[in-house]
Formats: structure tokens, C-alpha cells, sequence
């Protein structure tokens, strides 16, 4: 278990400032057990691949929900199977959680200012009812589909209609969804897939406005220069470090107002100088456990 005397300063800095950086990745949702299938949302685990898809290792190679991610050797029927299958369960009905409901607890004082901005698109922070106009999803939302090609800059549409018109035909067997329910893009006819940072036909503008917001909530709390700003940054690694990882190492190492809690299984490290400083912390244990701890502390 993480050192208590680093969990009270940690716990100290949030009661402390006056804004609040929530920086979350895959490991996150790793720690977000669903009460129903008794497992997180880890994308690596092979046992909870088994528990929530159980047909899925039958009928394709797969051995975790990471090896879909830029998976080419399947046919759009069984490819669509599953993610409808994948993304009616994780983007929209995973449900609430303690690890969530934690953190929320931990930015519920009125007077913080605060923002959440993740890698992750399963829409965890939405179901877990965070305030969305204070939340950044900087690798896309399994909530949006998008025209491969794509067609236009506009062409962005709601996932929802689409999955419920396949759901109910996807075979409990073979996993597939019959062909007519593969979804085509409605101004073009062309292939279509969710609108995440997969390749450069990711329509990007599509959080045009969420990230505006996320730079305008950075520029008031760094310049909030005699006040505190508390970045915590949850199971954040080393699959994309340029998007959360090194921008929070740099925001701690250049602002002397900044504290960094930097929670992560297998990685805590932070930035030597910000450690020695006292201004950043690093506990490796599980997430949900420490937040959970930084939650009774910090709100007690
Ligand atoms: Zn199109």
C-alpha cells in the first residue's frame, strides 16, 4: 500500500488548490470494476476479454479487447459484431462505478475550479455524470461515428442509431452482424468507424470546442500563480506519453504552482526535480484503492 505520509501531503494539495486537473488513462478504467461482470475495464487482461465476450476467443484470434485496435483480419461482419457488441456494453452501459464516483467526490467542492481530460473513449467520465463541459477526450468517443475517407469534415454522426439497429441482429454464435447493418456513411456510402485517432482520417474538429475549453482552463490555472493547481494523473502510460504523460511532467516542471499525483501500476516516476522539490508524488499501487484513500482524506 502506497506510504501514508505521501497520501496526507497528496491529499493536502487538493484541498489546497483552487484547480484541479484530472488526467486519466487506460489504467483508469482498468481499475473500474462493472458489479455485474466482476472486472475492470483493462483492455489487456485476457480474463476479462473472456468474461465479457466469452465468444469472441472462439470464433477469431483474439485474446484481449487491445487486439482489435488496428485488427485488418477479420470480415466487416464479425468486425461490426463485435463492436457493437463492445461499445453498447463499455461507451454506454458499463454504468457508475466507485473509482468514478471517487473522483468525483474529489472535485465536488463548488469553489474548485477543475477539468478532466483523457485518452480514453469509453465515455466513462459521461457515464459516471462528471460535468461535460469540463472534459476533454483527446483521442476521440466510441459515441461518434465518421466517414473513413472521410467525405467531409462534417461528416460525424451519433453511433447510438446505428448500434441499435445492428445489436439485436448480431448472431450470439458466430458474432457476426449481417452485411446490411455494417454502417455506411449517409453522405457517401463509404466505410465508416468510430471517430478516434486511428489514422489521419480522424476527424479531429469534432472536439474543436472541448479542447478550447481544456486550453482556457489550463491558461486560468497556471496563471493563478499564488495559487495551487493539482494535476492527478491516473494510469497514464507509456502508449501515446505525448498526448497526457510528458505534458504534465512539463506543467509541473514549469510552473512553480503546480503539484503532480501521479498513480500508476507501473510507472509512478515522476520528474526528479519536481520530487525533490515536493511538488510531485508517485504511488504504484492499485488506482482504485489509492483514490479511494486520497478521497477520504482530502473531503474529511
Ligand atoms: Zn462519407
Amino acid at each position: 500500500m502506497a506510504n501514508s505520509a505521501e497520501l496526507s501531503v497528496a491529499a493536502k494539495w487538493i484541498q489546497q488548490s483552487s484547480s484541479i486537473l484530472i488526467a486519466a488513462g487506460a489504467g483508469l478504467s482498468a481499475s473500474a470494476i462493472n458489479p455485474q461482470y466482476g472486472v475492470g475495464l483493462d483492455y489487456t487482461s485476457v480474463g476479462a476479454f473472456r468474461r465479457l465476450y466469452p465468444r469472441m476467443t472462439q470464433v477469431s484470434s483474439m485474446r484481449c479487447m487491445y487486439d482489435a485496435i488496428g485488427k485488418h483480419d477479420w470480415s466487416p461482419e464479425l468486425m461490426w459484431g463485435y463492436l457493437f457488441t463492445h461499445v453498447n456494453i463499455c461507451r454506454y452501459n458499463w454504468g457508475a462505478t466507485s473509482v468514478y464516483q471517487d473522483l468525483k467526490q474529489i472535485l465536488s467542492n463548488k469553489s474548485i475550479d477543475s477539468f478532466v481530460v483523457t485518452t480514453n473513449a469509453d465515455g466513462m467520465f459521461e457515464q459516471n455524470k462528471f460535468d461535460m463541459t469540463r472534459f476533454l477526450s483527446t483521442q476521440g468517443d466510441y459515441s461518434i461515428l465518421q466517414c473513413l475517407k472521410p467525405c467531409s469534415r462534417q461528416s460525424v454522426y451519433d453511433a447510438r442509431p446505428f448500434i441499435d439497429r445492428g445489436l439485436p441482429h448480431v448472431d450470439p454464435q458466430t458474432m457476426e452482424v449481417p452485411s446490411q447493418y455494417v454502417p455506411k456513411c449517409p453522405n457517401c456510402g463509404g466505410r465508416m468507424f468510430f471517430c478516434v485517432r486511428g489514422g489521419n482520417w480522424f476527424i479531429e474538429s469534432a472536439f474543436d470546442a472541448q479542447r478550447k475549453r481544456y486550453h482556457d482552463f489550463i491558461h486560468r490555472a497556471i496563471h493563478k500563480k499564488t495559487e495551487l493547481f493539482t494535476i492527478i494523473e491516473i494510469g497514464v502510460g507509456f502508449n501515446t506519453p505525448s498526448v497526457l504523460r510528458w505534458p504534465m511532467d512539463q506543467l509541473v516542471s514549469e510552473f512553480p504552482n503546480v503539484r503532480l499525483i501521479r498513480i500508476n501500476m507501473h510507472a509512478p516516476d515522476v520528474p526528479d526535480h519536481a520530487r525533490r522539490e515536493k511538488r510531485a508524488v508517485g504511488f504504484d499501487g492499485d488506482a482504485a484503492k489509492i483514490i479511494e484513500h486520497l478521497k477520504i482524506i482530502s473531503t474529511a
